[in-house]
Parts: structure tokens; C-alpha cells; sequence
């Protein structure tokens, strides 16, 4: 069994810690904290050992009496491998402490892509990450378009892409992001950085984005144009991103009309935290204009990255090939809509 640590159990940790323990082949070895509130507590219920990663604040732990296993220090050194899904910067910070422990690390997409050796996603690049010390699992944003991105190019080939990232202010638990109500363009020069951050997986792709961001917490929405080398019809298109194992394309009669009807079904499909993995395109949106390709697809900036980390930890470790872990991971994780 892989024994994996998590360090920074947050929005993606907990996810991430989940995803782990539901794996075959793999076993959360614990977690860790800077502080004991309601996610340690839980961290704790849920049976994951836990770490603190601030030594100092151990005690804050004894006070709040939540058990520790010790501090992060230890948990890196048992761990095969760690995930790190502290928030940006804090990452690449930790970086030193892995190369200390020799323990191969996932960074996640708010750290720079230097932070890394490699960036990853596992319909793209699976294989450039084995062996790797530290590698790096792309954004929300950057692994929606990047699933996208590879069977369009495999299939068609790509002139060039055009995507403008409707983007949620924050997620549901950001209360310091709000109260909110304006619509930003963010960054109001372009490009936005999810152009270049895509780039990072395909290094040849032409490619710009243009963000905005909105007074919205649910999901991501990619109003989408990509110029094919070829002229498939709009049916082609919507059968080839179907067969793909981590896009939904939302069907006419579902009458899914928005994040908040998306967020709804994950609820009522019985989704741990109404979360959606998978890419969501509407299939009314599919459309084919000469040899450019229209669509919309939402994005669940909470989620789609979790299969994304799973893969990655068998990848760095050179455990397995991508459609095998992909296999794996999907199968364990009950996804598909
Ligand atoms: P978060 O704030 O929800 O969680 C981060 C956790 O790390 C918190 O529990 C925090 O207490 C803890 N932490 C802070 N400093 C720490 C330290 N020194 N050691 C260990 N833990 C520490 O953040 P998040 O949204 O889970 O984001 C984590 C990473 O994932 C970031 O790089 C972010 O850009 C990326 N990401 C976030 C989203 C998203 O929408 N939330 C999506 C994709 C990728």
C-alpha cells in the first residue's frame, strides 16, 4: 500500500484525504494542521492521523484536546510520498523539508510552476511526472481546460484556443473573500494566467485566456472557442468528449441550466460534498462554426483536481501507467454522471 501524507487539510486536503482512503492501493498515513478548529476535529473523526504542522502551536492542540501523532516533521519521514495543499506560496515554502526527507511532494496549482519540476494532469502528461521529486498538479481552471484540450488535439489537431474564465469569486467557506457584488475583469490585462499555466502541459499550444471574475461561490464557467485543424461536425465533437472518462456532457432533457442545478444533482446523485469531478458541458452548447469549435463548460474548483492528485501520487511514484490509474482512481471514486 502507498502510504501517503497530507499536509494542509483544507478546501483540497480533505478532498484529497478521502479520495486516498477510498483507493486500493493506497492508505492515508495522516494529515496535517496549523490549527485545531472544526477540519482538525473532524480530520480526527473520520480516523486520520493527525499531525501538527506548526511544532510550536502543539499545544494548542492539548488545549482544544484534539489528539495529535505527532508534528509534520515525523509524518513526512513515514510517508511514501506527500501531498501538499497548503494555500499558494506556502507549498514551494515546503518544498526544502520534503528534499530533506527524501519524500517524492505534490504541490498544488496555486504555487508558480518553477516550484515544481513538472506540472501535471493525467489525461495529458501522466508519464513526465515519474521519477520526479516534486511535481506539480495544475488549477482547477488549468485542468479543466487541459481535458479538454487533449482529445480536441489528439483527434482534430488545434490552430489555436480562445477561452474567456468566468470565474467564481470564492469558494462556499471563503467568508474572507466577501461580501462581494461586482463582476471584475481579472486580470484586466491580458492574458490571464491560466493561458500560460495551460502552456505548462502543453508546451506547443496556442492559446489565450481572458478572466473575469463574479460575485459567485458554486463553480467556474469557460465560455470556450477552439479553431481545429479540421472540420468535424458538431455530433463528432460531442460523441468524442463524451467517450472521455472525466467530462459530463450535460444532456438537453436533464434541464440543467446553471452552477447551482449542477451542484443540486451532485447532491441528489448522493456526491460526498456534492463535489463534481468531471468537466460539464453542456451538449447544446457544442457547436461547430467552419473548423472553430464552440462550447461552455462549468467548472467545480473544489473537486475536479482530486482524481487529478490521486493519479499524480501513483505517476511520481512510477506505480502504474496513466490509463491504468485513471481506471483505478475513477472506479474507487464512483465517477461518472
Ligand atoms: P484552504 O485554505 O482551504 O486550505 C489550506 C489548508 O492548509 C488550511 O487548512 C490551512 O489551515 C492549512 N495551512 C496553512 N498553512 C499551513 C502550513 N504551513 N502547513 C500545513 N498546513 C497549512 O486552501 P485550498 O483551497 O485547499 O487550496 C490549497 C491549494 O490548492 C492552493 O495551492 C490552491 O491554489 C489550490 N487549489 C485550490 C482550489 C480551490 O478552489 N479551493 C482549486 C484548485 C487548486
Amino acid at each position: 500500500m502507498i502510504q501517503v501524507a497530507i499536509n494542509g487539510y483544507g478546501t483540497i486536503g480533505k478532498r484529497v484525504a478521502d479520495a486516498v482512503r477510498a483507493q486500493p492501493d493506497m492508505e492515508v498515513v495522516g494529515v496535517a494542521k496549523t490549527r485545531p478548529n472544526f477540519e482538525a476535529e473532524t480530520a480526527v473523526e473520520n480516523g486520520y492521523p493527525l499531525y501538527a504542522a506548526i511544532e510550536d502551536r502543539m499545544d494548542q492542540f492539548d488545549d482544544a484536546g484534539i489528539e495529535l501523532a505527532g508534528a509534520v516533521d515525523e509524518l513526512v519521514a513515514t510517508a511514501d510520498v506527500v501531498v501538499d495543499a497548503c494555500p499558494s506560496g506556502i507549498g514551494a515554502d515546503n518544498v526544502a523539508m520534503y528534499r530533506e526527507h527524501d519524500t517524492p511532494a505534490l504541490l498544488q496549482g496555486g504555487e508558480d510552476a518553477d516550484a515544481a519540476e513538472v506540472s501535471f494532469n493525467a489525461r495529458a502528461n501522466f508519464d513526465e511526472t515519474t521519477g520526479a521529486d516534486v511535481a506539480r498538479v495544475v488549477s482547477c481552471n488549468t485542468t479543466g481546460l487541459s481535458r479538454l484540450v487533449a482529445p480536441l488535439q489528439e483527434e482534430y489537431g488545434i490552430e489555436k484556443v480562445r477561452a474567456t474564465l468566468v470565474r467564481r469569486g470564492g469558494d462556499p467557506a471563503q467568508t474572507g473573500r466577501g461580501p462581494i457584488n461586482d463582476i471584475l475583469p481579472n486580470p484586466v490585462s491580458l492574458p490571464s494566467h491560466h493561458g500560460p499555466d495551460v502552456n505548462t502541459i502543453f508546451p506547443d499550444l496556442a492559446i489565450d485566456t481572458l478572466g473575469l471574475k463574479v460575485p459567485a461561490t458554486l463553480m467556474h464557467t469557460h465560455s470556450i472557442n477552439v479553431e481545429l485543424e479540421s472540420a468535424p461536425d458538431a455530433d463528432e465533437v460531442r460523441e468524442l468528449l463524451e467517450s472521455q472518462s472525466r467530462t459530463f456532457v450535460i444532456d438537453e432533457h436533464m434541464a440543467i441550466d446553471g452552477a447551482g442545478k449542477l451542484k443540486e444533482y451532485a447532491q441528489d446523485v448522493g456526491r460526498p460534498r456534492a463535489d463534481i469531478w468531471e468537466n460539464c458541458i453542456w451538449g447544446e452548447s457544442i457547436t461547430m462554426e467552419d473548423n472553430d469549435c464552440y462550447l461552455f463548460q462549468a467548472i467545480h474548483q473544489e473537486s475536479d483536481v482530486v482524481p487529478e492528485n490521486v493519479d499524480a501520487v501513483r505517476a511520481i511514484l512510477g506505480e502504474s501507467d496513466a490509463a491504468e490509474s485513471i481506471e483505478t482512481t475513477n472506479e474507487a471514486l464512483g465517477m461518472g454522471l
